[in-house]
């Protein structure tokens, strides 16, 4: 029994605060274009991004 989303994590672009949500983060950030910029980060600090209350 695989879960298809338990390898799958949230990754928010330091710079930018862009939200990304996979396997591995991007390499280049597709809103800034900073490279490297991705940190892990838990389900409900993504979520907290994504309705707009940036955590910085
Ligand atoms: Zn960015």
């Amino acid at each position: 029994m695989s879960n298809p989303w338990e390898n799958k994590a949230f990754y928010r672009c330091t710079v930018c605060n862009d939200i990304h949500f996979g396997v591995i983060p991007p390499e280049l950030c597709p809103s800034c274009f900073q490279k490297d910029k991705y940190i892990r980060v838990s389900k409900k600090e993504a979520e907290l991004i994504i309705n707009g209350l940036t955590v910085k």
